[in-house]
């Protein structure tokens, strides 16, 4: 399974690091062999040669120039990052990216091979328009997209789960599973309000091969029991 964190615009560098030696440890000390992925945020992105896999919340689609406020290929390479994360509903609607340009980001990454864990997800106001209207919007999130990339990860995050507290049903999240695998045999994540209490029942759902946590996964303790639980319901 994939035990991804996001740990947006929080934790500094020492924080991260911090985060990262706990996580090593954590792993070496319960034989965790789960795939475990961390996106610091960008001005904490280091080198690291354990377990823990850390990847780029985000980067243009650049080796490097005149796109300020913005890293590239080249800042990602100085720390041997090869996974970036894309499509994150907070980049699409806080930060108006369009699907186009995160068409172009996802070409742009996928051409290095990097492992590419791309989010999709509905509104509240797609849930409430019925599951036609619903599925035709997420459904237009994978316009461009190689769906059949082999370093592609998905993560199904519906945006009103993402750090509100509310989740979908254990019911909602394993049809919504079934459908996008017909859609991708990619890894398939659940990402939306994710934690300690709720991580093990969602992990057992089928079709769920990983989860991407947010707000939950700031606490190592609590994000380890998680990846715990993906190791138990693994083996
Ligand atoms: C996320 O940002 O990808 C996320 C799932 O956040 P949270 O766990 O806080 O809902």
């Amino acid at each position: 399974m994939i035990i991804a964190a996001n740990l947006k615009t929080n934790l500094s560098r020492k924080q991260t690091s911090e985060y990262v030696a706990e996580l090593e440890l954590f792993i070496a000390q319960h034989s965790i062999t789960q795939e475990v992925l961390v996106f610091p945020a960008l001005s904490s992105l280091n080198e690291n040669d354990g377990d823990v896999v850390i990847g780029a919340q985000n980067a243009y689609a650049t080796v490097n120039g005149a796109f300020t406020g913005e890293i590239g290929l080249e800042h990602l390479e100085e720390f041997g990052i090869r996974t970036i994360l894309i499509g994150h509903s907070e980049r699409r609607h806080i930060l108006g990216e369009s699907q186009e340009e995160l068409v172009v980001k996802f070409n742009y990454y996928k051409a290095l091979g990097f492992k590419i864990v791309y989010c999709i997800g509905e509104p509240l106001e797609k849930r409430e328009a019925g599951k036609e209207e619903m599925m035709r919007y997420i459904f237009s999130q994978y316009e461009g997209i190689d769906t059949s990339y082999e370093n592609l990860v998905i993560a199904y995050e519906p945006v009103w789960a993402i750090g509100t507290g509310l989740t979908p049903t254990l019911q909602d999240i394993k049809e919504m599973h079934l459908d996008l695998k017909e859609k991708s045999s990619a890894p398939l994540l659940y990402g939306g309000s994710v934690k300690v209490t709720n991580a093990k029942e969602v992990l057992e759902i089928p079709n769920v091969d990983g989860i991407l946590v947010g707000s939950a996964a700031l606490y190592v303790e609590h994000f380890s029991t998680m990846i715990q639980y993906a190791q138990d319901i693994s083996s």
